[in-house]
């Protein structure tokens, strides 16, 4: 077997693997990313981030359409296929990979098509399609192989009536329903979307509340606007079969004794590390009790040449942004390069319409910590852009310290909400004071305007406690 020699072998060609190979490559080292699907760019590109938010645009493009209904007559064809509805998706990922090839070009990381596995602590073994193996050795190995839907049992994803996110966006046609099981962001994000493209959505989850990590009011503005859409929510609920009648509609038998019937059925209940490839034994490494790889806040294993990143470490929130962090403090750490802090502050962003932000402590988890925090709303009805655009479905809720001066969270529901969040992440950094917000003159209309109007209502509830007789 053929052996060559790097500094970095980088295993997973997602936001983590290439931040890492780029990054090591940038610092001089010869680095190899290895990436077993044709194209460059994970599951971010092709099953996730891209293809999702490609279909939701359209439906947002559709929703502009309706609100201007006296101008256009809004209504969508019945069985429209799905490549109309994601025309633009080629596009994106072409612009994507050419992007990213050039990236990887530029800074001289050798790309290889196959499959990798550890042969031992510094091999790892490189198979291609025509299965010919090849051991590449390196100083430093990045694992960064991402995750996929979980599958769970009794529950048989069959990718044609029953399908999951990686399968979703292959059926042929546009469904007349769709039972949608799991209450997280993927659930939400495509009962959303569908909801808004005329599909008859029913959410079937355990949990009392979908997105049950998100300030309470927030998800009550989404979880409203979805069932205007005509979106049901079946919480607190349990399945216990599904099964496809042969005929027309998969069936979902609950515990209530309830059966829910849809077309089609999008199965979101959570994803699990890509990890039982990589022969990790080899390498010296284990796995804890929940399946994921042990790292420090480097992603440094057990063997510390070894690093893993990105959604394989099964840490929330999985997040792009986060998957390309992980693999640049990685590569960083490994080469002895200044990381920078740890990062404690990552901006949530939920692409559901409408769309959902957060950064720092929510209501909830401020009132846990501080006796009495502070919270300004600033509802999207008392924004004119909010009226202007007819965008009123929005919350912008700021969340201070019981004296209300400290910034300590911000909570968005509403149009841009995932753009929004940033100027509260750098305020919120740069441990900005509540007034900042009232002293700084926002253009005029902007949503960012909510930022002030949240200010104010915390400024008034301050003076209102200032003023209270203090109890003897
Ligand atoms: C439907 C959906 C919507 C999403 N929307 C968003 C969003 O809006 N914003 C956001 O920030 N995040 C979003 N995400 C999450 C985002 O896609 C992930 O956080 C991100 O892709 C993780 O990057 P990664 O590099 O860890 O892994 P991945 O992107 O999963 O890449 C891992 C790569 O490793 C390869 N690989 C695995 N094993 C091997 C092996 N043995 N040899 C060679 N290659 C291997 C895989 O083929 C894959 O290409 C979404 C995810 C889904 C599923």
């Amino acid at each position: 077997m053929p052996t060559s020699a790097y500094d970095i072998v980088v295993v997973g060609s997602g936001p983590a693997g290439q931040k890492a190979a780029i990054q090591g490559a940038k610092a001089g080292k010869k680095v190899v990313l290895i990436e077993q699907e044709p194209g460059i760019g994970g599951n971010c590109v092709y099953r996730g981030t891209i293809p999702s938010k490609t279909l939701r645009e359209t439906a947002l493009q559709f929703e502009r359409l309706k609100r201007s209904n006296e101008v256009f007559e809004g209504r969508l064809r019945l069985d429209l296929p799905m490549t109309v509805l994601l025309h633009r998706l080629d596009e994106v990922v072409k612009a994507h990979e050419c992007y990213m090839a050039g990236q990887l070009t530029r800074n001289g990381v050798t790309y290889r098509h196959g499959r990798a596995r550890l042969l031992s602590p510094h091999e790892v073994q490189l198979e291609t399609v025509d299965g010919a193996c090849q051991t590449l050795t390196a100083d430093t190995i990045i694992l960064a192989t991402g995750s996929r839907p979980s599958s769970i049992p009794g529950i048989p994803v069959d990718h044609e009536h029953v399908l999951d996110s990686d399968s979703i966006l292959s059926m042929i046609y546009l469904p007349r329903s769709l039972t949608i099981l799991g209450g997280g962001v993927i659930a939400c994000e495509y009962a959303s979307t569908f909801a808004l493209l005329g599909v008859e959505v029913t959410i079937i989850d355990r949990g009392k509340r979908p997105l049950p990590f998100m300030d309470q009011d927030i998800v009550d503005v989404f979880q409203r606007s979805i069932e205007r859409q005509g979106g049901r929510f079946y919480s607190g609920q349990t399945v216990t079969e599904v099964a496809w009648d042969g005929v027309s509609s998969v069936v979902a038998r609950l515990a209530n004794g309830m059966a829910v019937k849809s077309e089609k059925m999008l199965v979101a209940l959570g994803r699990q590390p890509n990890v039982e490839e990589l022969n990790l034994e080899a390498a010296g490494l284990s796995l804890d009790d929940k399946g994921h790889i042990p790292v420090n806040d480097y992603g440094q294993t057990a063997v510390p040449h070894i690093f893993a990143a990105g959604d394989m470490l099964g840490r929330p929130p999985a997040l792009a942004s986060q998957a390309m962090e992980d693999g640049r403090r990685a590569v960083s750490h490994a080469l002895g390069l200044p990381v920078g802090d740890s990062v404690i502050q990552v901006p949530i962003g939920i692409y559901t319409i409408p769309e959902i932000a957060s950064i720092g402590l929510d209501e909830e988890q401020a009132a846990a910590r501080y006796r009495g925090p502070i919270i300004g709303r600033a509802p999207f009805t008392e924004i004119a852009k909010g009226q202007i655009t007819g965008a009123c479905d929005g919350l912008l809720k700021l969340v201070a310290d019981p004296s209300g001066e400290r910034l300590l969270g911000v909570q968005i529901v509403g149009e841009h909400a995932t753009e929004l969040i940033h100027l509260g992440q750098m305020a919120l950094q740069d441990g900005a004071n509540i007034d900042r917000f009232i002293d700084t003159i926002f253009g005029f209309p902007t949503f960012a305007e909510a930022y002030r109007v949240a200010a104010l209502d915390i400024l008034g509830q301050r003076r209102k406690r200032q003023e209270q007789p203090k109890a003897a």
